[in-house]
């Protein structure tokens, strides 16, 4: 594939280089401290696998920037619509003035989402507004006000998704009050289920319908928002099945199901989307992080009664749908389409989890390998059977790893996952190259 970055590993420097550091001294004296920065390396250039930072050191990518330089980080497809529209103009709201690329957007995310009854969208900047908005329509839909959400679900950092959010530290303390009427459902976490692991699927469904009736009501209940696989919360693959009955559940009690597909949707999973490998047909589903190759876009695709139920003005933003976004998009989903993006993240699957589990014959600290397509991750345990979360286990691998010039980054409710989600246009060379330093790193550490 094409990139613009030479395809090596390099380390010129100690990670981080002096000019990182010096970079990283004034972040501390410019930026809010509630901004992280994870691996303070200052780059400079990135495309394929390759992040190349002010030192000279090329990194290898298993980020993506959560997940987001799917394409890679100049796509040329990308990179030419972008500066062809910045040329022909930058802005003018299109709640005001139109433009097609926005109506070019929309009209793709009809069709590759999943079902083929009539939809429309909405264009937004974040995720998290994205999400925000699902909601308000689903409430104007339904008439009710009630939100279920469920344990280990990452939904955003604004006050109506902090509360949908699960995890406490660091996302939501000190930030409270929440926004009211959400309320938390029990997770199918195979890993993590108390009793037979055979019946999470069955038992989990049990619990949440069970919960929701007696703690909430469903007549109350306007939507369930559900990530088909959890990100932040640590890569959780509910059992086959079990989205389904929840879909079923939804739809006998009149109940929206929100189909949260930032993190997972457009490829990464090795489908367009995660609902479709459990052939779940959502009534509402958000986008962001992979669909514009880097831009900030977002999007609420449903079916058209819900999407229409509210009045002119009642949804968007100044800047929702920008039009260099909605290049970006278009040309980001073109090269998913010729590249056969979905296939390379089912290909990039197979090579993790080989690897994965020739790893965890030797360390038993990994506990369970899971992930679907190009979104793999292993969960870190004291190991020798005893299955409590090893966080220190993981943030040391992880350091490790950093300091070789992988990109790596950690997740879930325990900070005891691993995660991989490289660009989707990484060579098998660097793949293979960035799992000799995983290995290193568990030898060192584990
Ligand atoms: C990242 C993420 C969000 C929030 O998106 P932002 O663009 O950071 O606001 C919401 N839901 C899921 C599943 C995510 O992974």
């Amino acid at each position: 594939m094409a990139t613009s970055v030479e395809q090596r590993r390099h380390l010129a420097t100690v990670i981080p280089g002096p000019r990182s550091q010096e970079l990283q001294a004034r972040k501390l004296a410019a930026v809010s401290a509630g901004v992280g920065t994870g691996l303070p390396v200052y780059v400079e250039r990135a495309d394929g696998g390759i992040l190349v930072d002010v030192d000279g050191n090329q990194l290898i990518d298993f980020g993506s920037g959560i997940a987001v330089t799917t394409v890679g980080a100049s796509a040329p497809r990308v990179v030419q619509a972008v500066k062809r529209q910045v040329e022909d103009f930058t802005h003018t709201c299109f709640m005001v003035t139109p433009y097609e690329e926005y109506v070019a957007v929309c009209e793709k995310l009809a069709l590759l989402t999943p079902g083929d009854h009539e939809k429309r969208s909405a264009l937004f900047n974040s995720g998290a507004e994205a999400v925000e908005n699902a909601v308000k329509l689903a409430r104007a839909f339904t008439g009710r006000a009630a939100v279920v959400a469920f344990d280990h679900a990452y939904h955003g950092r604004t006050n109506l998704t902090m509360a949908l959010t699960a995890k406490n530290m660091p996302y939501k303390q000190g930030f409270g009050p929440f926004a009211g009427e959400v309320y938390r459902a029990p997770m199918a976490y195979p890993y993590r289920w108390i009793g037979d692991r055979e019946r999470v699927a069955g038992e989990a469904f049990e619990a949440f319908a069970s919960q929701v009736r007696a703690q909430v009501g469903e007549q109350n209940v306007a939507a369930v928002i559900i990530e088909p696989i959890q990100g932040e919360g640590g890569f959780i693959v509910p059992p086959a099945g079990w989205l389904r009955q929840v879909a079923e559940w939804c739809r006998e009690h009149g109940i929206l199901l929100i189909a949260d597909e930032i993190q997972t949707g457009f490829c990464r999973t090795g489908d367009w989307f995660a609902c479709d490998h459990e052939g779940v047909v959502p009534d509402l589903i958000t986008t962001a992080k992979g669909m514009a190759g880097g831009l900030p876009l977002a999007a609420v695709t449903g079916r058209a009664e819900v999407m229409d139920v509210v009045s002119p003005g009642s949804l968007g933003g100044t800047y929702g749908g920008n039009p260099v976004a909605c290049v970006a998009a278009l040309a980001a989903i073109e090269t998913m389409e010729a590249d056969d993006l979905c296939g390379r993240a089912r290909e990039i699957e197979g090579l993790f989890k080989a690897r994965l589990h020739r790893l965890a014959e030797k360390f038993d600290v990994i506990g369970e390998i899971r992930g679907r397509g190009a979104m793999v991750a292993v969960e870190l345990v004291l190991g020798g059977g005893d299955t409590t979360p090893a966080p220190e286990l993981t943030a040391a691998v992880n350091r490790h790893c950093h300091s070789q010039g992988l990109v790596t980054l950690t997740a879930g409710t325990f900070g005891n996952v691993l995660r991989f989600l490289p660009p989707l246009t990484i060579s098998d060379e660097l793949l293979g190259e960035g799992l000799d330093i995983l290995e290193q790193a568990f030898v060192a550490n584990a």
